[in-house]
């Protein structure tokens, strides 16, 4: 067969042109333009504004009651679907809300809207519940059958504020992404049992990396990762300040020294929530990413931000929840 030499180095050219392309799309999302920062920047402020919280708003107060939780309806997940309810029994005053599907649906359709599906397969509950407006606006949690599944969360009395509920929906996203069983082993004994704390020390122990109070981080985890280039010089303050929830009564001296700690290091978190834990600090900390410009500054609280940016998969998801955020739809 004659071979036109020209053709084959035109075609060697191509192939590599091509490879090169898929390489560098692979590491970089195509970048979303600056038309979309600017459009979409008005909404990614307020959804950071409504992700202010009032964490410490009791600090100082006698007393503080957890409110009562009920549980509405709880979902299998199925692909981009949630189907097959399951209802608890309520107060009369809640079954409006119990009925209620279409906006069920609705907010579980907010969420999917905002995360792609290759990015939430580890979802595999989501459950309707409410503790009154406020207090707790969603959660995840490990489904203790199926330790490497999740369940996600969502107060129905709190859907309003849309700004409020996308916040929270990318933070508990955010603890999918850093804790689900491909970043930490999940341990059964934990799950089982997740307030022990003679269980979780001796856990701890045995555990070369960071330890999240549910599992042993993998060498390579974000979480791992964060926390050895942010909390080993905090940590041991930290940790004392912490112990002194599992004391009898503690509800208001923990909460007031975590906020003397929060002020003693405010430069360093994004936000006053940060400072509960490790994992509650890089979930606010990946929620800043997603809806702040990419910051410049030198200060800790500027670098947790930038260390989303060392992971391609991370930038990519990035524009995804903006594209599902800003798109014209929403
Ligand atoms: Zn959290």
């Amino acid at each position: 067969m004659y071979k036109n030499p020209n053709f084959l180095i035109a075609l060697v050219a191509l192939v590599v042109f091509l490879a090169l392309g898929i390489y560098l799309g692979r590491q970089y999302t195509p970048a979303l333009g600056v038309e979309f920062y600017s459009a979409c920047a008005r909404s990614m402020e307020r959804i950071i504004a409504g992700g202010q919280g009032d964490v410490y708003d009791f600090a100082g107060v006698e007393e503080f009651e957890e409110p009562d939780v009920y549980n509405l309806a709880l979902y299998r997940v199925e692909g981009d679907v949630i189907t097959d309810p399951v209802f608890e029994s309520v107060p009369a005053g809640l079954k409006d809300e119990q009925n209620d599907l279409s906006l069920q649906n609705h907010s579980w359709d907010v969420f999917t809207e905002l995360i792609p599906p290759g990015n939430r397969q580890m979802v595999a509950q989501f459950n309707i519940f409410t503790d009154g407006v406020d207090n707790t606006l969603a959660a995840v949690d490990v489904i203790q059958e199926d330790i490497s599944s999740w369940k996600l969360e969502v107060d129905i009395a709190d859907l309003e504020n849309k700004d409020a509920f996308i916040f929270t929906l990318i933070h508990e996203y955010a603890h999918l992404l850093t804790l689900d069983s491909s970043q930490v082993t999940p341990d059964q004994d934990l799950a089982n049992d997740p307030y022990s704390l003679v269980l979780q020390t001796e856990k701890a122990v045995l555990c070369p990396n960071y330890f999240t109070g549910m599992g042993c981080s993998h060498p390579d985890s974000y979480i791992h990762a964060f926390h050895n280039r942010f909390w080993t010089g905090i940590n041991d303050e930290w940790e004392d300040v912490d112990a002194i929830q599992y004391q009898p009564d503690a509800n208001v001296n923990y909460y007031n020294a975590l906020y003397v700690f929060y002020r003693t290091h405010r430069d360093q978190f994004v936000g006053d929530y940060a400072v509960t834990h490790p994992t509650e600090d890089i979930a606010e900390s990946f929620t800043y990413f997603v809806f702040s410009p990419k910051p410049m500054g030198k200060s800790i609280r500027e670098q947790k931000i930038r260390f989303f940016y060392e992971y391609p998969e991370l930038v990519r998801i990035r524009s995804e929840i903006l594209k599902g955020t800003c798109s014209p739809d929403n």
